[in-house]
């Protein structure tokens, strides 16, 4: 059988600083834990700009509908600020998840205990918190017609639509019951059924798709009250499956209960392929960063973590996956910290490549 393929795209800035990281860490696997990737990179955003005067060349993304998952670093810097709209570096990014029809949206809210501190939430809260947020990507009242801003009566009025099919929801249903299935089997749904249509349709799909995940545990929440507990007791949460509009508040508020940009990563999943594996892209949530490029200060931790994820939920890899994320876990413990994290008198700082080198000492040491 052929090595599961994985296609990098580093992009601009940090991109490609934290994404050389990565490729240690892949190589770490493949010499030490036999996980042998076939491994391809291209180009996207300002770099494929630079080469070839498109942010994704076609080449590139016939590649991306190939492989078994996309890594990507990130796109953008102010030397591509006055392009034309159609030719800015995030047109590829916004390419891929399109033509790839990545409509499942995760976002993990993961808190390394040493890191606990960094949150705007009591330690306790957050210490040791692990959740799961997918949400709903490519409709919804982003997408639904009608939309505008029209006169009546004198006043502009300004429509929006929330819109969902039944198919719209039951897909992104099974990759959360996926999901769910690959962590520990609850899942929490949330809308607004007492208030709004699409919300009961919603609550109903979820309910039919659960008859084949008898396993997972199911509760639904109205998306209000899903803040409020976000906030109030983060841990009651595994898997929580929610739409475009609440998942991108929910997700981002999540995030941050954890602290720094530079740990965060996510993923974006379509369809499954013919060999049962999803359409995936995983990439760090953070830019290119232009004020730390080229100085050895980017954190590598969120790229890395995006790797962890594809080892999950792309590659089955959930036990290497675990080995990794301790690792990271273990190096935060002991102290050591690129600038992004916070820092006292027992840290040590470390540059980009020193924070890889300490992560592969506690592979090392997981052996
Ligand atoms: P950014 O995420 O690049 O940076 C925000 C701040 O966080 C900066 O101070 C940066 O130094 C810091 N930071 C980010 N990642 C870090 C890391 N790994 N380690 C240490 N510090 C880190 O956001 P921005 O400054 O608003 O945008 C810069 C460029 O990136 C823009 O061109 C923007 O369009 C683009 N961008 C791309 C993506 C993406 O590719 N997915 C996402 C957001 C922004």
């Amino acid at each position: 059988m052929s090595n599961p393929s994985l296609l990098i795209l580093p992009g601009d800035g940090i991109g490609q600083e934290v994404m050389a990281e990565v490729r240690r860490v892949i190589d770490w696997f493949g010499a030490k834990r036999d996980l042998q990737f076939d491994v391809s990179e291209d180009l996207v955003g300002g770099a494929a700009y630079d080469a070839h005067g498109v942010p994704l060349h076609d080449d590139t993304m016939v590649k991306a509908q190939e492989v078994d998952a996309v890594l990507l670093g990130a796109v953008g810097g102010p030397a591509y600020d006055d392009l034309d709209f159609s030719l800015k570096p995030e047109r590829g990014l916004l390419r891929l998840r399109k033509e790839m029809d990545l409509f499942a949206n995760l976002r993990p809210a993961q808190c390394f205990d040493a890191l606990a501190d960094f949150s705007s939430l009591k330690k306790e809260l957050v210490a040791g918190l692990d959740i799961m947020i997918v949400r709903e990507l490519t409709s919804g009242v982003y997408f639904g017609e009608p939309r505008g801003i029209h006169m009546e009566d004198n006043m502009r009025v300004g429509v929006n639509t929330q819109r969902y099919t039944e198919a719209e929801i039951e897909r992104g249903a099974r990759a959360a019951f996926e999901m769910a299935m690959k962590r520990d089997k609850k899942l929490c749904s949330m809308e607004k059924a007492n208030v709004m249509e699409s919300g009961i349709l919603w609550r109903d799909v979820v309910t039919e798709v659960h008859a084949d995940y008898p396993e997972v545990e199911l509760s639904h929440m109205y998306a209000d009250n899903g803040a409020m507990q976000l906030v109030r007791a983060p841990k009651q949460f595994d898997v929580i499956y929610t739409d475009n509009l609440f998942g991108d508040i929910l997700s981002d508020c999540a995030a941050m209960l954890t602290g720094s940009l530079g740990m965060l990563p996510s993923a974006s999943l379509g369809a499954p392929m013919e060999n049962g594996r999803p359409k995936a892209m995983y990439e760090p949530v953070h830019g290119s960063a232009p004020d730390i490029t080229g100085q050895g200060k980017a954190n590598p931790i969120a790229c890395i973590l995006s790797f962890a994820m594809a080892l999950r939920y792309s590659f089955d890899e959930g036990a290497e996956a675990a080995r990794l994320e301790a690792a990271i876990e273990k190096v935060l413990a002991d102290g050591v910290r690129t600038g992004d994290l916070l820092s006292d008198a027992n840290s040590t700082a470390v540059s980009t490549s020193g924070m890889t080198d300490a992560i592969l000492a506690a592979l090392d040491e997981s052996l």
